[in-house]
């Protein structure tokens, strides 16, 4: 080859490799197989356990899991508005919010086959990097630290889009890794259900299925190797921002994921999970307090309204989203977040998949990276009219009802903090002042001494 042609072909390489790449991260569809538009409210939707459902519409309802024709939508919706990924990321929960008996492990898997079925037909050829969810088991969350009968029929159905050794490491602990496709990274995909506080499974194990262990071998490669990483998974570390003191993992484990993310931040370029139905993220610091890492928490596709005690109105619009990276470095650029409104969908018809915003215009930052999160969660955490925009698209702009002191405090420790310890010392150190409190309290005593018959 001349050197001219090789110069030319450098350069075109190079082109290729800077042109920002795109993947779309979309989770918890929820599929409610059985929602119908009864006109008795109770019969609507099983996943709305035995609230009654007064006007719900043909694309659901916020008190329901999604219909089939939602979920449909929402994935022909991202072929509509980007057709060619590199890759979609799928972090789980497939089946709706009901009692395990009204599933089974037969009806688990009926459903987690519809919409690998319904994403293979929408994207012949396309590589997903799928995850289980903590809905996708059979009692759910009882995820088994070896291999069983859902790892091996799950591992055979996304065989397309797997290798061979990723689909004999799922069968063994629904994990595994792989190169990612048009760049130089990896991924990792995780079964931290294993870690959820609800699995009895697990209980009393340091590492169900060797995990980290795995984990951890995984990354020094990465390192070795020079590649850059990203890790999705369903059920996050952290605490849940919509309400106070509600972690998933158990403690240890969340302690040990934080360690893993410490030690090895240097070749973890994203991580990116579900499960909370909203649009968060959580940022992880060194010892000196700097940022090193992110990890984005995907809304849902499902609308429905959590049950979780201590959360109010807890629902959310359809959210999928879309994001911008750096093909030689990984490092993410940038996210949009599409949605449609589902009470406009059942008003007009038909739902509208439009942009909700656009990360780094919303928070004026230059990227998605670490240091850039740190920015945004200082601005949301000190100006109100920032935390306001973040707490209307953290439900999906669903509840715009304003976030006050108690909403901050809540939102802020669970953004900033994922250990059990820093989240604790968050909440106190935000709890309002004693030397406030205490003029109130006599106040009150003095009042009550007035009031005393
Ligand atoms: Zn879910
Ligand atoms: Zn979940």
């Amino acid at each position: 080859m001349s050197l001219r042609r090789l110069m030319l072909l450098l350069a075109h390489l190079g082109a290729v490799a800077a042109e920002p790449g795109k993947f779309w991260h979309i989770s918890d569809l929820h599929l409610d197989p059985n929602y119908t538009l009864s006109e008795d409210p109770l019969q609507v939707c099983p996943s709305a356990g035995n609230q009654p459902v007064p006007s719900a519409g043909p694309w659901g309802d916020y008190l329901c899991d999604a219909p089939w024709r939602l979920l449909n939508s929402s994935i022909h919706a991202i072929k509509e508005i980007e057709p060619q990924p590199d890759f979609i990321l799928w972090t789980g929960d497939d089946t709706p919010h009901v009692p395990n008996e009204q599933l089974g492990e037969e009806a688990v898997l009926a459903i987690v086959e519809r919409l690998t079925n319904l994403i293979r037909e929408v994207f012949p050829g396309m590589k997903v990097f799928a995850a289980l969810g903590n809905h996708d088991f059979h009692p759910k969350n009882q995820f088994p630290a070896e291999s069983n009968n859902i790892y091996n029929r799950v591992a055979e159905l996304w065989r397309p889009w797997l290798q061979n050794k990723s689909v004999a490491l799922f069968k063994e602990g629904a994990f595994y890794s792989e190169k990612l496709p048009g760049s130089a990274g990896r991924i990792v995909v995780l079964n931290t259900n294993l870690y959820y506080s609800s699995n009895t499974q697990t209980e009393g194990m340091t590492d169900p299925g060797r995990q980290f262990q795995w984990l951890e071998a995984v990354l020094t490669n990465a390192s070795q190797a020079g590649e850059m990483v990203y890790i999705i998974g369903h059920v996050p570390p952290g605490f849940f921002e919509k309400t106070r003191d509600k972690a998933w993992f158990r403690e240890s484990f969340n302690e040990e994921y934080l360690k893993v993310v410490r030690k090895h931040h240097r070749v973890i370029a994203g991580q990116f999970f579900g499960h909370h139905h909203t649009d968060s993220f959580r940022m992880f610091y060194d010892d000196a307090g700097a940022p090193i890492s992110v990890m984005f928490l995907a809304p849902g596709v499902s609308p429905w309204k959590t049950t979780l005690p201590g959360v109010v109105n807890g629902a959310n619009n359809p959210g999928i989203r879309l994001f911008e990276y750096d093909r030689a470095t990984l490092s993410l650029k940038d996210i949009a977040t599409y949605y449609a409104n589902l009470s406009q969908a059942n008003a007009q018809g038909a739902p509208h998949w439009k942009l909700e915003y656009r990360l780094t215009e919303a928070y004026g930052v230059p990227d998605a990276g670490a240091r850039s999160m740190q920015q945004a969660l200082q601005r949301i955490a000190s100006d109100q009219h920032v935390l306001q925009r973040y707490y209307v698209y953290n439900s999906v702009s669903y509840d715009v009802r304003a976030c006050g002191e108690a909403c901050r405090t809540e939102h802020v420790c669970a953004l900033r903090e994922v250990s059990f310890g820093a989240y604790a010392a968050c909440l106190r150190d935000s709890a309002p002042s004693p030397l406030l409190a205490a003029p109130l309290l006599v106040a009150l005593l003095g009042l009550r001494a007035l009031l005393a018959p």
